[in-house]
């Protein structure tokens, strides 16, 4: 069933996917082309957190199984199957990926549901769609990107070769299951490289399918593996690991610290870090339509849960229209966001991804109240909703910076208020953090809107909108988000290295 067909499936409909869905879980590993299950035997459970239901045991990695997938994906490197694949060949093979990917979107998106709590609607309207993109973007660079010829005397000729890395171990996150870890295989894929993914311990069902799903259109074994299993084991295993030539990493940052001590006490490998985030939306007096600036607020905090990198989760409000803006964000942003259950497409948020996380959401609220913020709404659980891993959206005002809500990243449904005076005193507050991925600034002046795009530490500002771009944008961040850029062109040629060939030549006639 495709992405068009499925957008009209109801309720009923998509509680019957998923009750299928439960039955034929694939607890295996995907490696060098089949499935597989850990040569320990290890399983782990995964865990529906809208009822807090077992769902299934996953096969549980350990460093045995990096090693056998890290080994089939060296050899299949080295063999040139696919680094060495004819590029409009290999562009084939990530177009028809694309297209099975939208063909199986219905079991794709309701493991994505059941997994981590995501409502259905988004998975078919965001994730799918944007992994698709993703493939198809990456595979038009494959032919696109250069090396170069340089300007050389004339007994001389130089050219730069543009090459994949070899094998590429990615680690990543729950909170987008598929979506991050396709901003890291398409590119690394596409690129000619070798991957061995790592997915997040709280979602492992969606990663091995898509990892069949490229062998179904083509792509050679080996090419593309999928280890399971828990961070500090399966994901310090690859890290660690001799033949990996980068680690891509997408995560907290704490763990994307430890990224660099492993490739450190190993082999120097490259390492890409998309890290977290505290990202600020700052509202100028002078902004050009507060109805759509306290929208682009809430969406911004509630979309996804909260579970987002770059939610912006820090409202600084010009003290002048302070009020106004808390006032519209209360009657406004208070039940645009509900609450319910993920298979039901009329559903916008879904639980948190497990019950440790809907504590520790609720512990970050109850500090922001004894810290001294004042509760707007929101701050407790839907007892309707239990045993679920539920949090009510959110909003404190009268927020500070140096409140824990302001400086910790909650991924929660959990927005701050902060007011402030002047534009420097807004530039100074929304740098005042560790993060910076992404901010976003609201003006009709031009010449604020440029003093602040330079003055803000941030691998993205959005001016007048949040969350909006295209593959042709950079997404990565500055300072502790991290040193990578997702999406773009930049990403593909992150998965490569140059090789500079300098030809010594004879003059004409010279070599008789
Ligand atoms: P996490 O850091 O706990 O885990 C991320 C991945 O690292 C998981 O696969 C996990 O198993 C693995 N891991 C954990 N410990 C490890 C270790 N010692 N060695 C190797 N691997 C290890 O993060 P999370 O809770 O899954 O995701 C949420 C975080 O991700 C948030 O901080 C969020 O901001 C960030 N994130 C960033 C971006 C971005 O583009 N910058 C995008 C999405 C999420």
């Amino acid at each position: 069933m495709n992405l068009q067909s499925i957008a009209q499936h109801d309720l009923a409909r998509w509680q019957s996917v998923a009750q299928d869905a439960r039955q034929r879980v694939e607890p295996r590993h995907f490696i060098d082309g089949d499935w597989a299950d850990s040569i320990d035997g290890g399983r782990f459970e995964t865990i529906d957190p809208s009822s807090g239901e077992v769902i299934a045991e996953i096969a549980a990695g350990s460093e045995k199984d990096i090693d056998r997938a890290v080994a089939a994906a060296k050899k299949a490197f080295r063999s040139g199957c696919w680094s060495r694949m004819a590029p409009r060949d290999r562009m084939a093979v990530l177009y028809r990926f694309a297209d099975l990917i939208s063909e199986n979107a219905e079991q794709l998106a309701v493991l994505e549901t059941l997994d981590m709590g995501k409502p259905i609607s988004d998975v078919i309207n965001v994730d799918l769609p944007l992994v698709c993109e993703t493939i198809r973007f990456m595979a038009e660079c494959i032919d696109k990107v250069d090396g170069a010829v340089t300007n050389t005397a004339a007994d001389a000729m130089h050219f730069i070769l543009r090459e994949p890395l070899g094998v590429v171990g990615a680690i990543t996150p729950w909170n987008y299951p598929m979506l991050m870890a396709a901003w890291k295989f398409a590119p690394a894929l596409a690129a000619g490289n070798c991957v061995v993914l790592k997915p997040a311990e709280q979602s492992p069902m969606s990663c091995p399918r898509l990892a069949e799903l490229f062998m179904e259109a083509g792509g050679p074994a080996g090419v593309f593996s999928v280890v399971n299993g828990m961070g500090e084991v399966a994901g310090q295993a690859l890290a660690l690991h001799h033949d990996v030539a980068k680690i891509s990493f997408t995560g907290s940052t704490e763990v994307g610290k430890l990224m660099l001590q492993y490739a450190g006490q190993s082999n120097m490998k490259h390492v890409g870090l998309e890290c977290g985030g505290k990202s600020p939306q700052i509202f100028m007096s002078d902004l050009p339509d507060l109805g759509q600036a306290v929208e682009a607020a809430y969406r911004g905090i509630y979309e996804n849960m909260g579970e987002v990198c770059n939610a912006g989760s820090r409202l600084l409000v010009q003290r002048s229209i302070y009020d106004e803006f808390v006032e519209r964000f209360r009657s406004e942003g208070q039940f645009a966001y509900r609450p319910g259950q993920p298979l039901d497409p009329a559903t916008s948020m879904g639980p948190l991804v497990t019950k440790g996380d809907q504590r520790r959401v609720l512990d970050m609220i109850e500090t922001g109240s004894a810290e001294g913020a004042r509760l707007v709404f929101g701050g407790d659980a839907p007892a309707e909703l239990e045993p679920g891993a539920f949090v009510n959206p959110t909003l404190f005002a009268d927020v500070n910076n140096e409140m824990s809500i302001a400086r910790q990243e909650i991924f929660g449904p959990v927005a701050c208020v902060i007011p402030f005076d002047g534009l420097e005193e807004a530039v100074h507050i929304a740098n005042d953090t560790i993060y910076g991925l992404a901010a976003s600034l609201w003006t009709r002046d031009v010449d604020t809107a440029m003093h602040m795009v330079r003055s803000i530490e941030s691998g993205v500002v959005w001016v007048n909108t949040f969350d909006a771009g295209d593959f042709t944008q950079p997404f990565g961040g500055y300072k502790q988000s991290g040193n990578a850029r997702d999406k773009c062109i930049d990403s593909f040629k992150s998965y490569t290295q140059t090789k500079s060939a300098w030809i010594q030549l004879s003059p004409p006639g010279g070599a008789s």
